[in-house]
């Protein structure tokens, strides 16, 4: 399955679909995203193969960690994502996804930045913050 950015230049590859999809409420994730909430499912690092040019961007989380972003550096669109909460996973935004198959996130985090206006009537496991 490929995911790619607005312009195609960046696009990353995966396996196949997954249950690891997260929709996140929070601040970081509303202006990575430029909407209410940020959705993205998350793969082994090894699965993902990325094409293209990338630039990093990094951002400190409040858990004392660094949160990376590949992306591209013509379009501006987020590709990848990887903390060093969880170092062995990397994400891909949901929208980015040619295909989205059966993928829709089980889980729903940070629900106490949620715009009361969005509900994510998948999630079977909702958090306030990103841990329970
Ligand atoms: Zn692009
Ligand atoms: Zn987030």
């Amino acid at each position: 399955m490929k995911a790619s950015c607005q312009c195609g230049q960046l696009s990353a590859e995966v396996p196949g679909p997954t249950a690891a999809v997260v929709a996140c409420h929070c601040r970081a994730c509303q202006k990575r995203s430029g909407s209410p909430f940020g959705a993205a499912a998350y793969y082994p690092h090894d699965q993902v193969t990325l094409t293209g040019e990338a630039k990093r961007f990094t951002r400190p989380t409040d858990l004392g960690g660094t949160f990376d972003h590949l992306f591209c550096p013509d379009c501006g669109t987020t590709v990848t994502m990887r903390g060093t909460k969880n170092p062995d996973v990397t994400g891909i935004p949901l929208g980015l996804f040619e295909d989205v198959a059966a993928m829709r996130p089980l889980r729903s985090v940070w629900e106490e930045r949620r715009h009361d206006w969005v509900d994510i009537p998948t999630a079977v496991q909702r958090f306030s913050r990103g841990r329970p």
